[in-house]
C-alpha cells in the first residue's frame, strides 16, 4: 500500500483496541509438547487444570499407535466430502462403534461438535411451525444453531423446570409442528447436570423430542462414559443424544446417536455434513482406540473422579466456593473479571494453569476460574495446585 493511501482495513486496529480496553482481548498462551497434565506453557511447566483432556488420551500409547498405523493403511486425509467418496470403512466402522456406545440405533460423526449441535438445529427445525426451546446456558454453537434455525426460539431460565413446562404448555408451543428441548448434558462453565429426567418427562408430557448435548459427560458420566442418559437410566428414551471426540475422546469431531430415521435424515440434509469434507482417517482410528480402552479399562474414569473429588475438597477446605460443580469441572467463583485475571495470572507465576472466565462469557458476579483436573494428575500435582491456590487465594483475599 502507498503511504498517504486511505486504509480501508483500519477498523480492525481500531476494534482490536476497544477489545483491549473492554478487557476482551485474547492472546494465545503456546503449548509447548503434549496436552499433559504438567505442561510446558509459554516456556513454564505448570500443572494444567485448563484442558478437556479429562482421561489423559491424548498421550496414550495405544491411541498413538492406532493413529499411526491408520496412517500408514489409508494415508493422512480423504480429500473429499462424505457424500462424495469421503466416507472411509473405519468412519463406517466408527459410527456403528458409537452407536453401541450410546445404546442407540445409529450415529453420525461430523467435522466438530460445534458443527454437529449447527447440523441438527439447522436440519430440524427447519419451518416457522417448529420450536426450539433452549436452557440460557446452553454452549455457543446450539446458540449459533438457532440463529441458522427457521423456527422460533424459547429460552429458559438455567434448570428452571416450571418455565420450561409454561413454554411447552403454551398456545404457541402447543400448535407448533415440532417442538425440540435442547440442553447441555454437563454445562461447561459450572460444571452442573442437567435435570434430565425431569426434562424427559415435560417432553414426553408435551409432545416434545430431546437433544442433549453431551459434550463434557462423554467418557466422564454413565456406563463406561456413555454420557448423561446412561447416568440417569434414560438411554431409551432420550430421543438425540450429542457427543464430542474432541474433550475425552482426545481427537477431534462430533457425532449425533440415535434413530436410524435420524441418521438417514441427516446424510441426506445436514448441511455441515454434505459440504464440509470427512476426518484424517488418523483422527478415526484415534476415537476407535479411545473406545476400546473405555470399554476395557474402567479404571481411568475412575481415577478422574477420584481426582476431581479430592481436588474440589481441598479447595472447599480452603474456604473456596466451587459454585455448583458436581463433576470434575470445577469453577473457582471470585465475582470480578480484573481480580480473576489477576488470580490466573498470579498462579500461573506459581506454576499453576486455570482460566479466568470474565463477563460477558458468565454472568456479572460470577466470574471465575475454571478448572479440570485429569485422570492424569497425581496426588502431588493436585497438591502443588492446592498449595498455589491457597497461597494467591490470601493475597488477593478471596479466601
Ligand atoms: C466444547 C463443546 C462443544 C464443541 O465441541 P467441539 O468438538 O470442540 O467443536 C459443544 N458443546 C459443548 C457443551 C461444549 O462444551
Amino acid at each position: 500500500m502507498t503511504a498517504g493511501a486511505k486504509n480501508i482495513m483500519s477498523f480492525l486496529d481500531e476494534e482490536v483496541s476497544a477489545l483491549e480496553r473492554e478487557g476482551r482481548r485474547i492472546t494465545l498462551r503456546i503449548l509447548q509438547g503434549g496436552q499433559d497434565p504438567v505442561s510446558v506453557v509459554d516456556g513454564k511447566r505448570v500443572v494444567n487444570l485448563t484442558s478437556n483432556n479429562y482421561l489423559a488420551f491424548t498421550t496414550h500409547p495405544k491411541v498413538k499407535a492406532a493413529a499411526k498405523a491408520a496412517i500408514d493403511r489409508y494415508g493422512v486425509g480423504t480429500a473429499a466430502v462424505r457424500s462424495i467418496i469421503g466416507t472411509m470403512d473405519i468412519h463406517q466402522t466408527l459410527e456403528e462403534r458409537l452407536a453401541r456406545f450410546k445404546g442407540t440405533q445409529a450415529s453420525l460423526v461430523f467435522q466438530s461438535g460445534f458443527a454437529t449441535n449447527v447440523a441438527l438445529c439447522q436440519s430440524l427445525m427447519t419451518s416457522d411451525q417448529d420450536l426450539l426451546v433452549s436452557d440460557e446456558l446452553n454452549h455457543a454453537s446450539i446458540i449459533d444453531g438457532g440463529r441458522l434455525a427457521k423456527s422460533a426460539r424459547k429460552i429458559y431460565p438455567h434448570k428452571d423446570m416450571r418455565a420450561l413446562e409454561a413454554v411447552l404448555s403454551s398456545p404457541e408451543a402447543r400448535k407448533a409442528r415440532r417442538r425440540m428441548v435442547v440442553t447441555d448434558g454437563v454445562f461447561s462453565m459450572d460444571g452442573d447436570i442437567a435435570p434430565l429426567p425431569a426434562i424427559q418427562d415435560l417432553a414426553d408430557k408435551y409432545d416434545a423430542f430431546v437433544m442433549v448435548d453431551d459434550a463434557h459427560a462423554s467418557g466422564v458420566l454413565g456406563k463406561n462414559g456413555a454420557g448423561t442418559p446412561s447416568h440417569f437410566g434414560l438411554t431409551d428414551r432420550t430421543q438425540i443424544q450429542i457427543g464430542t471426540l474432541s474433550k475425552a475422546v482426545a481427537a477431534i469431531g462430533g457425532y449425533v446417536a440415535g434413530a436410524q430415521s435420524l441418521r438417514d435424515y441427516l446424510v441426506s440434509t445436514a448441511r455441515p455434513f454434505l459440504f464440509s469434507s470427512s476426518h484424517p482417517p488418523s483422527v478415526t482410528a484415534t476415537c476407535l482406540a479411545v473406545l476400546d480402552i473405555l470399554e476395557s479399562e474402567p479404571s481411568h474414569i475412575e481415577r478422574l473422579w477420584k481426582n476431581a473429588e479430592h481436588f474440589k475438597r481441598g479447595l472447599k477446605a480452603l474456604g473456596f466456593d466451587t459454585g455448583a460443580s458436581e463433576t470434575p469441572i470445577t469453577p473457582v467463583m471470585v465475582g470480578d473479571t480484573s481480580k480473576a485475571k489477576r488470580f490466573s495470572q498470579r498462579l500461573f507465576e506459581e506454576g499453576v494453569f486455570a482460566l479466568a472466565i470474565g463477563f460477558p462469557t458468565v454472568g456479572k458476579g460470577k466470574e471465575r476460574l475454571r478448572t479440570i483436573v485429569s485422570a492424569g494428575h497425581t496426588y502431588g500435582d493436585l497438591e502443588t495446585a492446592l498449595k498455589a491456590f491457597a497461597k494467591v487465594g490470601k493475597e488477593l483475599g478471596i479466601v
